[in-house]
């Protein structure tokens, strides 16, 4: 029996005990916890991860939309196919051709709601209560959520500026087993990953899916940001060293619009075949309209025009996050990404970025705190910022805003060795 009162432990529910055991592992993020301070207009909000879409052709997309319902309403509102529509495989097999994915098979590919849908999916398939999940040291808090709501124990596996760390893996692998657990695969973002914003190096790439190889363990490669390198076209994906090792996830939310609901997961033909009948049992279909709508944009767009206008946008706005933290925290350490929304800052120690936060949000700033990132706790120390959202101005100004809080918080550690205690309710109240 579980006491009366849910997981967040701040409310009364007469049905708590008839839940499945594991809706007790559901938590809200604490992303989610932000959304509210976030949206208010005098907070700079680098906490989100929200892709700008202030350049989107909005009138030629709303001329699409209406010519795709006029001709062609009767299939796009209709039910479609559960493993999502053939024209779109297609399309979607042409733009992994960018990751250096050559030849995928269209009929190897499921399209879900989001790449979201096919981790919740690759979760359902594979993890039993205790499983071992393996992930990124910090990893992306969105998967870790799946994971968490099947049960799953995630272990961190240490990387560096260059992404995961072959030896921190074999030697993490080889502790597992050496204790008996079951290690279900790998979950890893290898391109600008989110939180780190770092990138897998391309030397590593075959010697990280030769472990995975080796130990028969597979592996989860998400990678929606992997078009929006600043300086360079995409590595080749791990998918290209190990059709068979892998399942490969994209997604349309940061090349085009996360309104779409759109991604898909490219798989091994056996599992490619579970992921369908899950999914179908999930959701029946995909959005037809969204999927007949999105290719129609693919054909009659540039859209890879539009990405790169993206990358251009985004560098913009890297650079005045660099600078702008070059010039206000000296004191603290952050990784220069080249490519993608987010970068990792490390506080000057004996800061808490979590404690921190109503003290940001009350200077009108936002941040996500690295421990939303750790199945365990970790991270205090860390926070993520975003720079995808606000302009250029506005990130200087948020970093600007953010210095005050940190060298205020560092002048009193640096003062009496701790901070005083946040009182928790005034706390829930920012949190609001
Ligand atoms: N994976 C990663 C690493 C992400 O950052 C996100 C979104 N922030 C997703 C998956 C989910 O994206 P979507 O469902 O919009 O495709």
């Amino acid at each position: 029996m579980h006491p009366h009162g849910d997981t967040n432990g701040n409310r009364l529910d007469p049905w708590f005990d008839a839940y499945a055991e594991r809706a007790h592992n559901l938590r809200a993020s604490e992303i989610r916890a932000l959304f509210s301070v976030v949206s208010r207009p005098e907070v700079v909000s680098l906490a989100g991860g929200m892709p700008n879409l202030q350049d989107l052709p909005l009138e030629r997309l709303a001329d699409s939309a209406h010519n795709l319902i006029l001709h062609h309403g009767t299939q796009a509102l209709q039910y479609g196919s559960g493993q999502g529509w053939e024209p779109l495989r297609e399309q979607m097999a042409e733009i992994m051709t960018y990751d250096h994915i050559i030849g995928a098979d269209p009929d190897d590919i499921v399209i879900t709601t989001g790449s979201q849908q096919a981790l919740d999916l690759m979760a359902e398939l594979f993890i039993d209560t205790g499983d071992v999940v393996l992930a990124e040291s910090p990893s992306y808090v969105g998967a870790l959520g799946c994971f968490r709501a099947r049960q799953a124990d995630v272990v961190h596996v240490e990387m560096d500026d260059d992404g995961i760390i072959p030896e921190a893996l074999e030697q993490t692998i080889a502790r597992l087993r050496a204790q008996g657990r079951t290690l279900k695969f790998l979950y890893t973002i290898p391109n600008f990953q989110n939180p780190a914003g770092v990138t897998l190096s391309e030397e590593r790439r075959p010697i990280i899916t030769g472990i995975c190889e080796r130990e028969h363990i597979l592996i989860l490669e998400d990678n929606p940001y992997g078009l929006l390198g600043f300086n360079s076209d995409p590595l080749p994906a791990l998918r290209s060293y190990a059709p068979e090792g892998v399942v490969y996830l994209g997604s349309v939310s940061k090349m085009f619009a996360p309104g779409m609901r759109i991604g898909w997961a490219l798989a091994p033909h056996a599992i490619r075949d579970k992921l369908i009948l899950a999914s179908e049992a999930a959701i029946l279909s995909p959005t037809m309209f969204g999927q007949m709508f999105l290719s129609q944009y693919l054909v009659d767009y540039d859209w890879y025009g539009q990405v790169k206008s993206f990358r251009h946008m985004y560098k913009e706005r890297r650079d005045a996050m660099m600078d702008a933290l070059t010039e206000y925290m000296p004191d603290c350490h952050w990784t220069r990404p080249a490519g993608g929304f987010y970068t990792w800052v490390t506080l000057p120690s004996g800061l808490d970025a979590k404690s921190m936060l109503p003290r940001a949000v009350r200077a009108q700033v936002a941040y996500v705190p690295g421990t939303a990132f750790y199945y365990d706790g970790q991270g205090a120390d860390h926070m993520r910022l975003s720079f995808c959202y606000p302009t250029p101005e506005r990130i200087r100004e948020g970093v600007r805003r953010l210095s005050t809080v940190v060298n205020a918080e560092k002048e009193l550690v640096d003062m009496f060795g701790i901070l005083p205690e946040e009182n928790t309710s005034s706390r829930g109240a920012e949190m609001r």
